[in-house]
């Protein structure tokens, strides 16, 4: 079954597009069935529960952190994330390019922006993501946006707010010619990846409709 909506997405996805399956609170034997069945670019949203499946699970494993990061947890997460998708604020962009530079390392990053009609979910606004584009960063690389769409059956409400992150990424292209890896745009979760497609997405993360109710 796990095999059979893996497939069902894949196939439904344009070449180009990155699937991150989202596996957060799910337990690694159920990883492993959806590594056996050939994915292999995973998302997490928990610090602890991420550097316990990254060190546990086969190294060939691309991982994507997608949740909220506090800056005291970065050597838990930054030692093993091939891409941290979820950076929401100037102070945990700073404190991931500070352990980029003293591990010699550079740490591929996507913005967060708040798109959502929703108060709750995080993210910058367009005003906030501005100057920090401006800067030099040494070991931080600026790839793209992140974004969620409002939790709504009203699917012109997800289209308005996907369309607005596409137009945003547009503007900051345009702005920063100079940013050439500034290249990803990570919109479309289980409800929503469909629409995500006619908006340029380069990344869909999906959890649900890969691997059913969360389990923890
Ligand atoms: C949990 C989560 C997802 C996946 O959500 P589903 O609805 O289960 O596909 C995607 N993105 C983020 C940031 C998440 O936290």
């Amino acid at each position: 079954m796990l095999e059979d909506n893996l497939k069902f997405i894949l196939e439904k996805l344009p070449s180009g597009v990155r699937l991150v399956a989202v596996s957060k609170f799910h337990p690694a034997e159920v990883v492993m069935e959806a590594y056996r069945a050939g994915q292999r670019c995973f998302g997490e949203s928990r610090p602890q529960e991420f550097m316990a499946k990254a060190q546990s699970l086969p190294k060939d494993i691309v991982w994507h952190f997608i949740g909220h990061l506090q800056t005291n947890k970065l050597k838990m997460v930054l030692p093993y994330a091939a891409m941290v998708e979820s950076v929401d604020s100037e102070h945990l962009l700073q404190a991931i390019d500070k352990w980029g530079v003293e591990n010699g390392k550079v740490v591929d990053v996507l913005l967060e922006v708040h798109i959502a009609q929703e108060e709750t979910k995080q993210g910058f606004s367009v005003e906030e993501l501005m100057p920090l584009l401006e800067k030099e960063w040494r070991g931080v690389r600026l790839r793209g946006l992140m974004g969620m769409a409002t939790n709504t059956d009203d699917e012109s409400v997800i289209r308005s707010d996907f369309k607005r992150i596409q137009e945003i990424k547009r503007h900051i292209n345009d702005t920063f010619p100079g940013l050439k890896d500034f290249d990803q745009l990570s919109i479309g979760m289980s409800g929503d990846w469909p629409l995500a497609l006619d908006y340029g997405a380069t990344i869909v993360r999906i959890g649900t409709a890969i691997f059913g109710a969360r389990q923890y």
